[in-house]
């Protein structure tokens, strides 16, 4: 059965260009991998006014409960300058032990695996006892609005329901064996704009220099530090991204400025709270006599970026030491359980079931000549396998 090795998986994967939105045959090539398996494969196309239409892949194999779902997207990022890679971005090429090819590592590879693990796991046991589903969206690197969020929300009202997921996004930042996530910060981003008064540099007594409201309310957002930590959190952090005046004229004081921002929050914190201590700063730094002596407070407003993301931690041990047990029997190395880095898919899917997020190595992802070591293919492989058998076993018992 040749979805059993991981490799020619991958190979076939990487040989579909499906940058975003484009589907490019990587569900199609997807679904021709399952359904000799015995795998039930649907695709649904989710639909936005204004943007592309996007395609999706939900498989499942068997009927019953314990129900485990593996997640991911087909999508990659754009190859960039393309007369820069050393093989061809589409092409799969292996050379020095390691195989190149957009999504080789994000994440492709992790597909590939995957699918090579069940493979292996039926060939070895026969059907799972339960059920396994793969989840994968073609709109993980673009908008995200046409992918996951719609799939879980179709697959929910279908009457699907999942005991716990594993998100294949490449975790591990040096080391197979180095990572798994078990949660991921929260993120909220926004604008703020200053309202002074435009005038003669030569006569500031009649003006209102935005410039200076809009370095206050920016240092205010900045420090002090929005927390310590927690257990499993880095303390969270905001960073002003822009300040935009576009003033051209030396001898006019600007009226107007407007920063951006975006905070990375962790537990301590709802999206709400931090908002809600973000305007607080604001207010109280718009406030400050001694910035703007003798003048009233800056006078600002701010607009939020449309969906922030939300803080989680999965608190399911069952999971989270099926899937660590697995690498440490594999590779010999106990991963740390970790909640850096940016934010994934595993924050729609966390609504639904316990997720955690293990795959490749991902130090190439969206780079040029992005590639993975072809032992790292076979030794995942041989991970998720373990982790499929130890989470049926202890689901089960
Ligand atoms: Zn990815």
């Amino acid at each position: 059965m040749t979805s059993a090795d991981p490799i020619a998986n991958l190979a076939t994967l990487i040989r579909c260009p499906s940058v975003t939105p484009a589907e490019g045959g990587a569900l199609t090539a997807l679904a021709a991998m399952l359904e000799p398996l015995g795998f039930t494969v649907e695709r649904m196309v989710a639909r936005e006014p204004g943007m592309p239409d996007i395609e999706n892949l939900y498989a499942r194999i068997g009927t019953d409960g314990p129900h485990l779902m593996f997640a991911g997207h087909t999508d990659v990022v754009p190859v960039g300058d393309e007369a820069a890679w050393t093989h061809d971005p589409f092409g799969a090429e292996i050379a020095g032990g390691e195989m190149f090819g957009r999504g080789a590592v994000d994440m492709k590879g992790g597909i590939a695996c995957f699918v090579a693990a069940v493979a292996r796991h039926i060939e070895k046991h026969g059907p799972p006892k339960g059920s396994v589903s793969f989840l994968i969206t073609g709109d993980e690197e673009g908008p995200a609005v046409n992918g996951t969020i719609k799939l879980l929300e179709w697959a929910a009202a279908r009457g699907e329901r999942w005991d716990a997921c594993l998100v294949g996004e490449p975790t591990n930042p040096d080391q197979l064996g180095d990572m798994i996530k078990i949660g991921r910060r929260g993120s909220v981003s926004g604008t703020v704009t200053v309202h002074g008064v435009q005038g003669h540099a030569a006569y500031p007594h009649l003006a209102d220099n935005a410039v200076r409201g809009i370095v206050a309310l920016t240092d205010a957002l900045m420090d002090p530090p929005f927390d310590a930590g927690t257990e499993n959190f880095q303390p969270s952090n905001l960073e002003v991204t822009t300040i935009d005046i576009g003033n051209r004229a030396t001898n006019v004081v600007p009226g107007k400025a407007t920063a951006s921002f975006n905070i990375r929050f962790n537990d301590t914190w709802t999206a709400e709270t931090v908002q809600a201590e973000i305007v607080r700063r604001l207010d109280a730094a718009a406030a400050d006599e001694r910035l703007r002596p003798g003048r009233s407070p800056v006078r600002y407003d701010i607009a939020w970026a449309e969906r922030p993301s939300h803080v989680f931690l999965t608190r399911n041990n069952q999971l989270i030491a099926s899937l660590s047990g697995a690498v440490e029997a594999v590779t010999g190395r106990a991963p740390k359980l970790s909640t850096t880095g940016g934010t994934s898919d595993a924050r729609f899917i966390k609504d639904y079931c316990p997720v955690v997020e293990f795959g490749l190595v991902g130090q190439t992802m969206h780079m040029v000549d992005e590639r993975v070591a072809v032992a790292d293919l076979e030794t995942l492989t041989s991970i998720y396998e373990t982790f499929i058998e130890r989470w049926f076993d202890n689901a089960r018992s």
